[in-house]
């Protein structure tokens, strides 16, 4: 790999401004090489690359290879672009797609039949962008013998006609598995690409590190392939989702896979965390609440797991020296995940655990001080802090306005002491770190129309960045080697357009990543 010499922009290291980087055997160096080449910043920025604290890259990466529903405004284009994909891949024996826009339909309900129409020979299922969601043809409910009589799963709902049949939504993924289950998986080239696909994604957006959320054992070997063909271009940290049924089982097998992924010795690649759902999403009615939904006065959403239980497998993962990512939504569902960590602490001898906080969306003000006081890292999705249609039409309805406004603790957390991180939650929403600063800082739509909403937790554009940089390299126990462009460490940059830190910051979605290196090599 080349030497390099940054020059003719500025230079933010993470702390200071500077006027020029020298980059050596893809590390940062006091000063140039002689001979080194010199890339010319043209009056831009160049900064510590993006990480990504909470994100999908597979799932992501092989969105591309389906249905392109992401992003559609309506029912009939998504049903018109399965129906083409479904045409143009007649011997495809199944058609999966995501992400749909779950808002499209009233309280999220899809029905079969609008798929039919374009797609009855074969078996369709759709991924809900929030992922706890599928939406599937009558093909693929009878393939998986889902009909009146069929009870709920456990953790789990089928949405359902007055007259008991099922309509066509699954909810939550006991449910969703009912289908899922059933699709043929994806060959090893098929997964490499997929992840070659994310890779392509994630440097066009100046992300070089990337929280992998969810892992299932299959992916293990897709990623150290991928590594091993050059076809990874991106950091990655691997989280083993463990399961409230077989988690006493899965113990030895996280372990037994952590021992892989280090034997493997791939750069790239480590394996260091469990995930935990403690509940899912405010917007399905399934985050848990300490107080009933308001729409629906007799629930408290579904927490996934009873709350000593989570505590139980949270320790347990702990002593085994995995850090745990544990997604929590609602307050009922961030309190239990405090209440875990406080127990592996209890427990457990002391060790540098750092354990995060996925999404920290509702917080009862009463939690507010245990994240410092368990040194607990509350990783945001920036860009889920504004009032877009999610959650106007289904959040805040659910919540009512005085605990609407309780969500997403930026700045009081921060001010609290708290590691913020920030993520994308990607392909749940868009992977691009610029968007999530914009909204970290304005808390307004991305059109920028409107007043601020809960202004008092707007970050300043620093500590959005630091979440995004600084914040990230220490949720990857990494902040020794990035996150920072000190002397010595890895050469994880980007180059923008402008310096977010001196622009308007409603105008920050139009600066440009014009470049990104990991570890000294260009990957965008
Ligand atoms: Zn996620």
């Amino acid at each position: 790999m080349p030497d390099l010499h940054f020059t003719n922009g500025t230079v933010w290291t993470g702390t200071e401004t500077a006027t020029s980087l020298a980059v050596s055997g893809g590390r940062i160096v006091s000063r140039p090489s002689p001979g080194a080449t010199v890339v010319d910043l043209q009056g831009g920025l160049l900064m510590p690359s993006f990480g990504d604290g909470h994100a999908h890259p597979m799932f992501g990466g092989l969105e591309a290879q389906g249905p392109q529903i992401k992003g559609l405004t309506t029912v009939a284009e998504i049903v018109a672009e399965v129906g083409r994909h479904a045409a143009e891949h007649p011997s495809l024996e199944w058609i999966v797609g995501g992400s749909y826009d779950p808002s499209l339909a009233p309280f999220g309900e899809f029905d079969a039949r609008w798929l039919d129409e374009a797609v009855a020979d074969r078996p369709v299922v759709l991924r809900a962008y929030d992922y706890h969601t599928v939406w599937c043809n009558t093909a693929a409910l009878e393939r998986a013998g889902i009909g009146p009589s069929t009870p709920d799963p456990r953790l789990g709902w089928i949405v359902r006609r007055p007259d008991g049949s099922p309509l066509g939504t699954l909810r939550e993924w006991h449910a969703c598995d009912l289908v899922l289950d059933l699709v043929p998986a994806k060959s090893m080239d098929e997964l490499v690409e997929g992840l070659a696909e994310a890779g392509r994604t994630m440097a066009a957006a100046g992300i070089t590190w990337v929280q992998d959320a969810w892992v299932e054992p299959s992916m293990v070997e897709a990623y150290l392939e991928a590594a091993r063909r050059g076809a990874l271009r991106f950091r990655a940290n691997l989280a083993f989702r463990a399961d409230p049924d077989t988690w006493t089982a899965q113990r030895p097998a996280f372990s037994s896979l952590r021992e892989t992924v280090k034997r493997a010795g791939e750069a790239l690649v480590t394996a260091n965390t469990v995930k935990f759902f403690a509940d899912g999403v405010i917007e399905g009615g399934t985050a848990a609440m300490l107080e009933p939904y308001v729409d629906v006065p007799h629930s408290c959403g579904m927490p996934v797991w009873e709350p000593t239980a989570l505590a139980e497998a949270v320790a347990a993962f702990d002593a085994d020296g995995f850090q745990v990512h544990i997604h929590a939504i609602g307050d009922g569902g961030i309190r239990a995940a405090l209440d875990a960590v406080e127990r592996a602490a209890r427990e457990n001898p002391a060790w540098d655990r750092r354990p995060v906080i996925a999404h920290t969306q509702l917080v009862d003000p009463a939690d507010l001080p245990r994240f410092a006081q368990l040194g607990v890292i509350a990783n945001f999705e920036p860009l889920w802090a504004q009032l877009d249609p999610l959650q106007t039409e289904l959040t805040v309805p659910r919540l009512g306005p005085s605990r609407a406004d309780l969500q997403y603790p930026m700045r009081t957390l921060r001010e609290l002491g708290v590691a913020l991180s920030f993520g994308s939650d990607w392909p749940v929403s868009s992977h691009e770190p610029l968007l999530g600063i914009q909204i970290a800082t304005t808390r307004q739509t991305l059109d920028g129309a409107g007043e601020a909403w809960t202004p008092d937790e707007r970050l300043s554009v620093e500590d959005a960045l630091a979440a995004y940089t600084s914040g990230v390299a220490y949720q990857a126990f990494a902040e020794a080697d990035r996150g920072a462009l000190d002397t010595g460490k890895a050469a994880d940059l980007v180059w923008l357009s402008a310096d977010p830190r001196a622009e308007d910051p409603l105008r920050l979605r139009h600066i440009k990543v014009l470049g990104t290196w990991l570890a000294g090599e260009r990957t965008f």
